[in-house]
């Protein structure tokens, strides 16, 4: 594909994204002029998003990193010089070994994520490199370790279901979940159940696209979803709308679970959540007795200090209604049907320390500044942790401290890039070879180049091979191709799922659906420790976590029986969920993503702004103890008064500062270790 000037070739999405979708790209004289959805791709169809049907424009960015830098400046100015990539290998691995040597390699951190979801990149042959190095680990939680932790509490894995029977429920509840914007390809599927006749609930803090395209919007005070999900328990088991024999049979716990929900009456869920009592009960009787009922989990009801709780207390609905037996009825959180051979992956025998220091990546602002063995040498991609890491302000100190050896490889001077030592040109996954599964969907794809690298950029198995064998580790593991390295990550998965996904079979057809045989027993084998669904769950009590579902305030934040009061000096919860055009903070430096987006905002209700005298698009501060960032208002009713929103991660403008995470904690969720962003409080004044 790389050879041929001109054609249409096929590709998939690299985002952190539930849909990966199938994609075309339409070339011309070697360059990409169009990204098109894959019309064959059965569940994806054709369509996709504005985000990367704009794609070429961030292949093709003027701003894209070309060679490989050397900072002149100082830290976090963004000057540099160019270098050789010999010159580049040569300084990295020279600083890991006098770094090794002198403080010990558990002194070098890695720092990743998905920035590009390519299996070989992240969970790969960079693994093998710090494995080989003897790095400290990091813990990456970052994203939906609460929400997974509580969902496997109750279910035992993440899988739930299927995206293609979600046509046939008659009621969908959408959860803390924008998937307007996160996950476009449920909405279709969701709106087949519509013109059937099913009913679409939007459970949310924030009146989002999601709320606005649902029948039914039910706002509720942030972080009391667990509150919610208690009281309609409460109804449920009540007015005898709950399946008697589905409970006998697949669950444990549900006569201590029926005791346990008495307190959680409407009138006091009411008080908690902000959602009327009436609202409450109606959505019970519609939620018991609907024909098939399926609850979307999104990502935001987990990003709270009781994020995993949320979950875990959602994930039991469908459980004492006896849902999972009805097509289309259920739950989805994540879909984690597929995976790979990890260990042939990432190599872990490499690794002379085998319990080696780890440290989460949502305190990494705190590691860089106050650990006791300190950090001393870091290496950051797939991530702009400047912009999406809690408690920014102390990330940007810990990044700037002068004895920190930083390297830093992605497509461009981001935020983070300017803090490196050495800065690395990254290629876009339409430049390089990498496996891609989903976790909403049941295909695996193959993406391999269609386009060659723009400058002299590599992609990470490229890095991290030149790095190791510059070390003069094994040249027959870190001189394995890209194809190698695929071929050894789908043989003995040990996961029937995964029969028939080879890599012969990707080269073949691009994409390959998994076995899904196995799911037909799906509940009668659960990965929990009694095999049933766990309504009361042995493991938590043993862990100090209440054993069945109960709701607990945020450690910051309020509810509606713990309102904030006069003396509170940041009274409005502050949230941060994602936009509709950027990915995270990707595409946040791009022309035409920004001016889709227009600016970041901050979403305040009309009480909140009068009382501080604000008006529409007023320029205003927000600050807590943690930072201050500087938005521009716009007075809605999308949220209960009390909560204020900004959508978005955008890096920091030119001399303004409005990355979001300034103002986020880096406090663990209840489970997991995941991250609190949305457990916040802040105040507000007009600039
Ligand atoms: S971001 Fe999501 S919806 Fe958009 S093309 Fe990628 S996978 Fe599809």
């Amino acid at each position: 594909m790389i050879d041929q000037e001109n054609g249409v070739f096929p590709a998939v999405c690299p985002l952190d994204c539930p849909d990966t979708c199938g994609l075309l790209l339409h070339k011309e004289n070697g360059r990409i002029v169009k990204v098109a959805g894959n019309p064959d791709h059965p569940i994806t169809k054709g369509a996709i998003c504005n985000k990367v049907r704009n794609m070429a424009e961030r292949v093709y960015h003027p701003e894209r990193l070309q060679y490989p830098m050397r900072r002149v400046g100082a830290k976090g100015e963004g000057k540099f010089e160019r270098i050789s990539w010999d010159e580049a290998i040569d300084e990295i691995t020279g600083k890991f070994k006098s770094v090794s040597e002198t403080y010990g390699s558990e002194s070098i951190l890695p720092y990743s994520f998905y920035g590009n979801m390519g299996i070989l990149g992240v969970d790969g042959m960079d693994r093998r490199f710090f494995n080989a190095l003897g790095a400290s680990m990091l813990e990456q939680t970052i994203c939906n370790a609460a929400g997974n932790t509580g969902w496997k509490y109750t279910m035992g894995a993440n899988r739930g279901t299927l995206p293609e029977d979600t046509e046939h429920a008659d009621l969908i509840v959408i959860w803390g979940g924008n998937i307007v914007s996160t996950n476009m390809h449920q909405v279709v599927l969701a709106e087949k159940a519509r013109k059937k006749g099913a009913q679409i609930v939007v459970i949310d803090v924030h009146r989002n696209r999601t709320a606005q395209w649902g029948d039914w919007f039910i706002p509720l005070y942030p972080g009391t979803d667990s509150a919610l999900a208690l009281g309609l328990m409460n109804v449920l088991f009540e007015q005898g709308l709950t399946d008697e024999a589905f409970m006998q049979k697949y669950t444990v716990g549900h006569e201590a679970l029926r005791d346990h929900v008495r307190s959680y009456t409407p009138e006091r869920v009411a008080r908690i959540t902000g959602v009327p009592e009436t609202d409450i009960v109606k959505l019970a009787e519609l939620y018991g007795k609907a024909q098939a009922a399926h609850i979307h989990i999104g990502n935001g009801l987990q990003h709270h200090d009781n994020g995993g709780m949320n979950v875990r207390s959602v994930a039991c609905l469908p459980a004492i209604t006896g849902q999972w037996l009805k097509r289309g009825g259920g739950a989805v959180r994540t879909n984690s049907y597929a995976s790979t051979n990890s260990d042939a992956l990432e190599r872990p025998e490499l690794r002379s320390n085998p319990e080696p220091r780890v440290v989460n990546m949502n305190r990494i602002g705190e590691a860089l500044l106050e650990a006791e063995q300190p950090i001393r040498a870091m290496m950051v991609y797939c991530s702009n942790p400047l912009v999406v890491a809690p408690d920014t302000e102390r990330v940007e100190r810990g990044f700037a401290r002068e004895d920190l050896f930083t390297v830093v490889h992605d497509l461009f001077m981001t935020d983070t890039a300017k803090y490196a030592d050495i800065l690395l040109p990254a290629k876009s996954s339409f430049e390089a070879t990498d496996l891609y599964t989903s976790y909403w969907h049941q295909y695996v794809h193959l993406q391999e180049p269609v386009i060659a690298p723009v400058g002299e950029s590599k992609s990470n198995v490229e890095l991290f091979s030149l790095l190791g064998l510059a070390m003069g580790y094994d040249p027959e593991i870190f001189g394995e191709t890209p194809e190698q390295m695929i071929a050894g990550a789908l043989t003995d998965t040990g996961n029937p799922y995964m029969n028939g996904v080879t890599l012969e079979a990707l080269q073949e057809h691009r994409f390959v659906k998994l076995d899904m045989a196995p799911h037909a027993s799906y509940l009668e084998q659960l990965p929990t420790p009694s095999g049933k669904i766990e309504l009361f769950s042995e493991a938590m009590a043993e862990r100090g976590l209440p054993p069945l579902p109960t709701y607990r305030a945020l450690v910051e934040g309020y509810d509606g029986e713990h309102p904030a009061g006069p003396d509170d000096v940041h009274p409005l919860m502050f949230l941060s969920p994602p936009n509709h055009n950027f990915l995270n903070s990707s595409f946040a430096n791009t022309e035409k993503h920004q001016r889709m987006e227009k600016m970041p905002m901050l979403q305040i209700h009309p009480e909140d702004a009068a009382r501080r005298n604000i008006q529409d698009s007023d320029a205003v501060v927000v600050w807590n103890e943690r930072g201050r960032i500087e938005l521009t208002a716009k007075v809605s009713e999308a949220m209960l008064p009390g909560t204020v929103i900004s959508q978005g991660l955008w890096w920091d403008g030119s001399g303004r500062k409005q990355r979001v995470n300034s103002l986020t904690s880096n406090r663990l969720s209840d489970m997991g270790n995941g991250a609190t962003f949305f457990s916040a409080t802040v105040e507000v004044k007009r600039q």
